[in-house]
């Protein structure tokens, strides 16, 4: 038996496999470093706020290379090997997924694997290295543009991530394919203490005195987007060292010169836009508050080349269309000002779209690969005292990727019962495709409800909120909070979470109001004006309705569609304490994320059925001590097994044909009549 101090690293391999001893082991454990800890298959990694010397080096990368997963102690480049022996040795897709709350560690283990990948199947030729180098660089431009410090996490990923990567027959990387989902476009003009906008606009403001002049920046705190929060710098990073850091790697990705002085142009001219203020003229029009405003105004349309009074009237006035004519109407200082910030996410938004696309043009696709390795870094599951439409989405991403997960661990179960020809069929496990249905069934799920409510002009969120109530009332993963009005509850698998519907009709809504459009497709900068193609080749129809919920609800299930084909891994990102610091355990906030996560449930299904099994000559080595005269008798190893159980008086265990298999707690019996001896 293993030391009582350092845990197992493994935990099936614990006497009881129940929530304390699972907590205990993995507090123990954390206590002296050892992040990782296998549950079967799934590799636990607990974020240890801490570099930790070595645990990361190249040698160490060798050492795991062709190591069968348990010769060595749990990491994630052992499970990372497994994924590339598998897809090399079977010729299969295989897939990491990687899951946990904000600030668990999930961004810096992909990049672990992804760092592990480029080694395996990285190039020995020099000049061959480009590929996995633009995979590798394609992390701090992403991180740049789409990462920013919240209260859960200094660099927090703000956008879902699906990295494909393609190898060749001879197993070397030859092309990846990037896939992200979601980008939080409301931090771009809201930000609250004490967290950051995206990281690029303090890298920005921190750029060389030249930069700095030809963008007419200056300190960050003079600008609107920003200074919302006193927050502008982060404990040990160097927004200037950064800067350069980004640009370097724009490089590597193959983002050219001139395109990386109109992304920061870009950056540039939406901290002068948010400064673009409004004051109220006559009842209900609009004008610029000051010169301030008007002088932002004017650098906002130089960066982005366009006509500076049809910026303003972009802005302020809106095209009323009637059957006679086109009238503009005036906009109150609040419509302006919303204007305003609705052209500033569209352009982030498109602005990161952009830049995704180009990493995957510059890597490049290998059409001739038959095999990828694909690794999924997306947010947890989300529960907040007010959840919007972003929740929703993130909760429904959990559930999906749930279902998947449980199918999997229960399927795996199965494959080992069946392998030994074991009976297994009352094991059952939980499903949830009733959320599932609830969320996404068409018709008649919410999200088919919220299109449809988002389609008539008179509704609102109100009425949105009634359909639900009177749609769902029977269904028993919804509930209608006492006394709400606008309120819903769906019973997730990893708990409850209270859904605020005020904004979901609004962010619902893909919408770029066509003055801003007509605004940026005629900019005289090439790069701007191609951000915003020109609407007829773009809309299918005039008027069809496009919605963020439908558009992810496909994106989702081409995301499961890639999952589906390939062998799935799995790790569990554990934030341990939400102070973010080394060596502090926090038992009921690790065991909850232990049961979000999916762990506890798989533990469950073990337990429902044969959570540990021992090859008989183990079995007999451990325990013949109890009956030693089975030892004597000279039979075979699973009648002697057969017999201590009898003898011991255990029923209910499972002699398959070549191990036994033990109901939970018989293992821990076992044990403690050895001790009585
Ligand atoms: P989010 O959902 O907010 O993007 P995340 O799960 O991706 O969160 P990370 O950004 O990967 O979280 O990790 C948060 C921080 O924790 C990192 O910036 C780093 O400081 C620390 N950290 C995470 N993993 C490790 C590790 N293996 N070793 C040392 N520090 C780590
Ligand atoms: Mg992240």
């Amino acid at each position: 038996m293993e030391a009582p101090d350092t845990g197992v690293d493994d935990m099936t391999k614990l006497s009881y496999l129940h929530e304390p001893a699972v907590l205990h082991n993995l507090a123990t454990r954390y206590g002296i470093k050892e992040i990782y800890t296998y549950c079967g298959n799934i590799l636990i990694a607990i974020n240890p706020f801490q570099a930790i010397s070595h645990l990361y080096d190249t040698e160490l990368m060798d050492s795991y290379k062709g190591a069968q997963l348990g010769d060595r102690s749990p990491h994630v480049f052992a499970i990372t090997d497994v994924a590339y022996r598998a897809m090399n040795n079977e010729g299969k897709s295989n897939s990491i997924l990687v899951s946990g709350e904000s600030g668990a560690g999930k961004t810096e283990t992909t990049k672990m694997i992804m760092r592990y990948l480029a080694y395996l199947g990285g190039h020995a030729a020099a000049e061959a290295r480009t590929v996995e180098r633009k995979v590798l660089e394609s992390n701090p431009v992403l991180e740049a543009f789409g990462n920013a410090k919240t209260v859960r996490n200094n660099n927090s990923s703000r956008f879902g991530k699906f990295v494909e990567i393609q190898f060749d027959a001879c197993g070397q990387i030859s092309g990846a394919a990037i896939r992200t989902y979601l980008l939080e476009k409301s931090r771009v003009c809201q930000i609250s203490e004490p967290e950051r906008n995206y990281h690029c606009f303090y890298l920005l403001c921190a750029a060389p005195p030249k930069e700095i002049e030809k963008y007419k920046l200056g300190d960050p705190k003079s600008f609107h987007y920003l200074n919302q929060s006193s927050c502008y710098e982060l404990v040990g990073v160097d927004d200037s060292h950064d800067y350069l850091a980004t640009k370097k790697a724009m490089d590597i990705v193959g983002i050219s010169v001139e395109e990386q002085d109109a992304i920061f142009r870009i950056v540039a001219a939406i901290l002068h836009l948010g400064n673009i203020a409004f004051a109220l003229e006559g009842e209900d029009s609009s004008v610029l508050e000051d010169d301030k405003a008007k002088f932002h105004l004017q650098v906002t349309a130089e960066l982005l080349m366009c006509d500076l009074e049809a910026l303003e009237t972009a802005l302020c006035k809106r095209n009323m269309v009637t059957p006679e004519e086109v009238i503009k109407r005036s906009l109150d200082p609040l419509g302006a000002a919303i204007s305003r910030d609705g052209l500033a996410k569209t352009i982030y938004a498109r602005l990161f779209d952009w830049l995704v696309k180009k990493i995957n043009v510059s890597i490049g696709q290998d059409p001739d690969s038959k095999c990828l390795i694909g690794v999924l870094d997306i947010y947890g599951f989300e529960s907040f005292k007010t959840s919007s439409f972003e929740q929703f989405c993130i909760n429904f991403t959990n559930e999906k990727l749930q279902q998947h997960f449980n199918q999997h661990v229960f399927k795996m179960e199965q494959s080992v019962y069946q392998e030994e020809e074991i009976d297994w069929s009352y094991i059952d496990f939980v499903d949830n495709q009733d959320v599932l249905d609830l969320i996404e069934k068409k018709p008649g799920g919410i999200i088919s409800l919220l299109d449809e409510t988002c389609m008539f002009p008179k509704s609102t969120h109100e009425t949105f909120a009634q359909k639900l109530y009177q749609t769902f009332k029977d269904h028993k993963r919804f509930v209608k909070p006492k006394l709400a009005r606008t309120e819903f509850t769906i019973v997730h698998y990893a708990g409850e979470v209270q859904y605020q519907c005020d904004q979901f009709l609004d962010k619902n809504k893909d919408y770029i109001v066509p003055e801003h459009q007509e605004l940026l497709s005629t900019s005289k900068c090439s790069f701007i004006a191609s951000l915003f193609p020109s609407l007829n080749a773009e809309t299918p129809k005039s008027g069809k309705f496009s919605s963020i919920g439908s558009r992810f609800k496909l994106q989702l299930q081409q995301l499961m569609d890639i999952l589906n084909s390939t062998e799935p891994h799995y790790i569990r990102c554990i934030k341990p304490n939400s102070d973010l610091r080394p060596e502090i355990f926090e038992n009921v906030s690790v065991l909850q994320q232990l049961r979000s996560g999916g762990v506890l449930e798989a533990i469950r299904v073990k337990c429902e059925g044969y959570p540990t099994n021992r090859i008989f000559s183990e079995f007999l080595e451990r325990f013949s001590i109890l009956v030693p005269e089975v030892l004597k008798e000279n039979v075979e190893e699973n009648v002697a097994c057969k017999s201590i159980m009898e003898k011991v008086g255990l029923s209910n265990y499972q002699i398959g044909k070549t191990k036994i298999f033990l109901r939970a707690g018989q293992m821990a019996e076992l044990d403690g009549r050895k001790a009585k001896l």
